[in-house]
């Protein structure tokens, strides 16, 4: 089968593609068995499998190498099901195509090294397999468009993007936020290409898988790549994403799949409401930060004997971002109102650190 017209047929026909399958490829049993599920269903175009796992501290399972491309070789040949899994260097795509995996991913921690996406260009150039992107793990749209270009540099064509979120620090909501003003850009900038999306990487947990796609499937993804496994909780790696083909079934089943046409409008709507959300959130950190400064200029204050108040270092603020907003186009007055206010909670703070308050009788 060739993949590329699967690919192109589905997009045609607004179709969305699935990807299913494990995290990682762990025995013959668990990756027959599952494959023979989705097999089952009619509902999957491609098996995906990690032969190679990428973890972020060694000692970790890493993956069966070679020995996990035979049991994807009897997936492809006794359940004429398409199988996919991810490369990241020469020698790994050398095996995958010795064993005649249908397409490839690159993965997120390899997208971001110019260096190993290189070797990979280099390595399939003249090669006619489909190869998907996914982003890396930095919201840097530069990076992901800069991988995709050195592939079509060597004459690749049948590419796609897989959006898995980013690394964020301290988010408890998803694994990898999603970020989804990257991938529309992306989506802007490459319009001609499948966007897939990765709900597993990025919700990290079951709960929430669903939720992911629906926003996905809003913002007119073309398909979707989920971690599927005959037995979620003993998998071997990311057990907590991971569902049982019958639970895929059933939260594919609940996603409501709109018409792209009426959904134009809602679109750009979302991307500036995700801008905002960020800008907000970015505009709060901010001035957290700020505030533990604020903190230690209360301490500095306390042990020099300072008052809180130093007027001449206030009017010098003032003057400056008089200055700055006419410069931004900003109402100088509303911009004034707004660092009154943070002056005023600043007071309170360095108050509260030079002052224990006494009793009154
Ligand atoms: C994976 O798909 O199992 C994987 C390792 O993904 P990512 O590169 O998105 O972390
Ligand atoms: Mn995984």
């Amino acid at each position: 089968m060739n993949i590329q017209d699967l690919l192109l047929g589905k997009n045609k026909s607004n179709q969305p593609l699935f990807i299913a399958g494990p995290c990682s490829a762990e025995t013959f049993d668990q990756v027959f068995q599952t494959a023979k599920y989705l097999k089952q269903s009619g509902k999957i175009d491609l098996y995906r499998a990690g032969i190679w796992k990428p973890r972020t501290r060694p000692g970790g399972f890493e993956g069966m190498g070679e020995e996990g491309l035979k049991w994807l070789k009897e997936v492809k040949e006794k359940l004429q099901l398409p199988v996919i899994t991810e490369v990241a260097n020469s020698e790994q795509i050398e095996l995958a195509l010795k064993y005649q995996v249908d397409a490839l991913w690159i993965g997120a921690r390899t997208t971001v090294n110019p260096f190993s996406v290189q070797e990979i260009a280099d390595a399939l150039e003249g090669m006619n397999i489909p190869i998907f992107i996914k982003n890396p793990v930095n919201p840097d749209v530069e990076l992901w468009s800069g991988a995709l270009e050195r592939l079509m540099k060597k004459g690749i064509t049948q590419l796609g993007l897989i959006h898995r979120g980013f690394t964020e620090l301290g988010n408890t909501e998803y694994r990898n936020p999603p970020m989804w003003n990257i991938p529309i850009e992306m989506k802007r900038r490459f319009p001609n290409l499948l966007l897939i999306n990765d709900p597993s990487h990025i919700a990290g947990k079951r709960s929430i898988l669903g939720d992911v796609i629906q926003k996905a499937a809003d913002l007119e993804f073309n398909g979707f790549i989920i971690e599927t496994h005959i037995d979620p909780d003993h998998a071997w790696s990311d057990a907590k994403q991971q569902v049982t083909p019958e639970k895929l079934f059933e939260i594919i089943d609940h996603i409501q799949w709109r018409n792209p046409q009426q959904g134009e409008q809602p679109n750009q709507l979302a991307l500036c409401r995700e801008r905002i959300n960020r800008i907000d959130k970015e505009l709060l950190q901010l001035i957290a930060q700020r505030m533990e400064i604020i903190k230690e200029i209360g301490q500095y204050k306390k042990e020099h004997k300072m008052t809180i108040l130093q007027s001449h270092r206030w009017s010098e603020i003032v003057n400056k971002l008089t200055q700055q907003a006419e410069a931004l186009n900003l109402n100088t007055d509303f911009v004034l109102k707004l660092f009154d206010c943070l002056h005023i909670e600043s007071i309170q703070l360095q108050d509260k650190i030079m002052n224990t308050k006494r009793e009154v009788e």
